[in-house]
């Protein structure tokens, strides 16, 4: 779990009080992975205090993270300065958040990030890393993974060593979130929450945070009766309980699926889970129902024929990347789950998306 959190609106002000007793020495910098939708924009960026040989690196989001990409980064910080850094500081959404979570584990382990995909395959305790999450939903500020793309999957970093040991949750800075943007992140967590509370692994660690989540969501996307400030607050913490649910479950088959279409055609993952949740009444009904009075309450319009066009290798592909998610099978449709699963049924849906 994370160790220590700070909430409130203006928090990331004691941004640089939490971190100076961490700074080891002047030549162990503190780096900081920063969304470079901030670029430029001097009301979040004057407040990242910089001292000795600290330093930002503006990371785009437009794709999600790639373990080349953590291992290109980490090399440029080894190569940069003498001494490890103290600190790295992630400052975004969970593709940035994830980012910082990954190079601060492969700057304190040999090899590639590749090679850590899976579970409990990290070493050495990594730097110290905080987390700053800007936009909310995904529960990358809470997890005990990194999801990252690699040459073969995508999967992530899951161990005892990703967890941040800070994180800043001041749910002001999500307040400049483009409402689509805000929609599918938000989806995100009422998608952990439906897959963690009706999954066969669900127990009552995940489903009291399971639940506080779900009934936050509710609230948030159906209730008129909420300010921007209140809603901004409750998605924050709608977020943190949706992570946390599925720290003791697991995600299911709309998060399976999803990977699938990300994989192959690079579907960014709160857009993706949407587009697959849409059609999975079968498995979701009541979930479903809910998520498409949310889609028409806010008049959001998902892509539509994404597959259309693929061939049938590229099926095979995407069909290949779901179905090796076999815990996420599991928790959805219990044990048996290859009774109800085929390759053709993946395909059968996919082809509605
Ligand atoms: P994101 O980080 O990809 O950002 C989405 C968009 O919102 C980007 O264009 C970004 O620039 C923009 N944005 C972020 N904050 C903003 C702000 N305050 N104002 C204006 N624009 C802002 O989105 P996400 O949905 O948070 O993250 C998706 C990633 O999270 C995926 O890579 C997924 O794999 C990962 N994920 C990780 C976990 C985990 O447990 N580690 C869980 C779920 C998802
Ligand atoms: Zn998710």
């Amino acid at each position: 779990m994370v160790s220590k959190v700070v909430f409130g609106r203006g928090c990331f002000n004691q941004l640089g009080d939490i971190l100076s007793p961490k700074r080891l020495n002047t030549k162990a910098p503190f780096i900081y992975i920063v969304d470079d939708v901030f670029q430029g924009n001097s009301w979040l960026t004057s407040r990242i205090p910089l001292f000795y040989e600290d330093k930002i690196y503006y990371i785009s989001a437009d794709q999600e993270p790639k373990t080349s990409q953590v291992d290109e980064l980490v090399e440029e910080i080894i190569l940069t300065y003498k001494d490890l850094p103290s600190g790295i500081i992630g400052i975004g959404g969970g593709t940035i958040l994830d980012l910082a979570k990954a190079v601060s584990i492969m700057l304190t382990n040999d090899g590639e990030a590749k090679e850590y995909q899976g579970w409990d395959l990290v070493k050495h305790p990594a730097i110290y890393h905080v987390g700053v999450p800007t936009i909310s939903g995904t529960g990358a500020e809470v997890s005990r993974t990194t999801v990252l793309t690699g040459p073969e999957k995508k999967l992530g970093i899951n161990s005892d060593y990703t967890p941040f040991d800070q994180v800043i949750l001041d749910p002001e800075l999500t307040k400049d979130v483009p409402k689509d943007q805000w929609f599918y992140t938000g989806m995100d967590c009422y998608i952990h929450c439906i897959e963690s509370l009706t999954g066969t692994y669900l127990n009552a660690f995940s489903k009291t945070y399971g639940e506080k989540a779900y009934e936050l969501c509710k609230e948030l996307f159906l209730d008129n009766n909420l300010s921007d400030e209140e809603a901004q607050d409750k998605l924050m913490m709608a977020s943190w309980h949706g992570g946390m649910s599925i720290a003791y479950s697991q995600v299911g088959v709309a998060h399976a699926m999803s990977y699938g279409l990300s994989y192959l055609l690079g579907t960014k993952h709160g857009i993706g889970n949407c587009i697959v949740f849409n059609h999975l009444e079968e498995f979701y009904p009541d979930g479903v129902a809910l998520f498409k009075k949310m889609k028409a309450k806010h008049d959001i319009k998902l892509p539509q024929g994404l597959c259309a066009n693929l061939t049938d290798k590229e099926f095979d592909i995407m069909i290949d990347v779901a179905l090796s998610l076999e815990p996420l099978w599991e928790n959805a449709l219990g044990k048996h789950w290859r009774k109800t699963i085929s390759r053709d049924k993946l395909k059968e849906l996919y082809l509605k998306m």
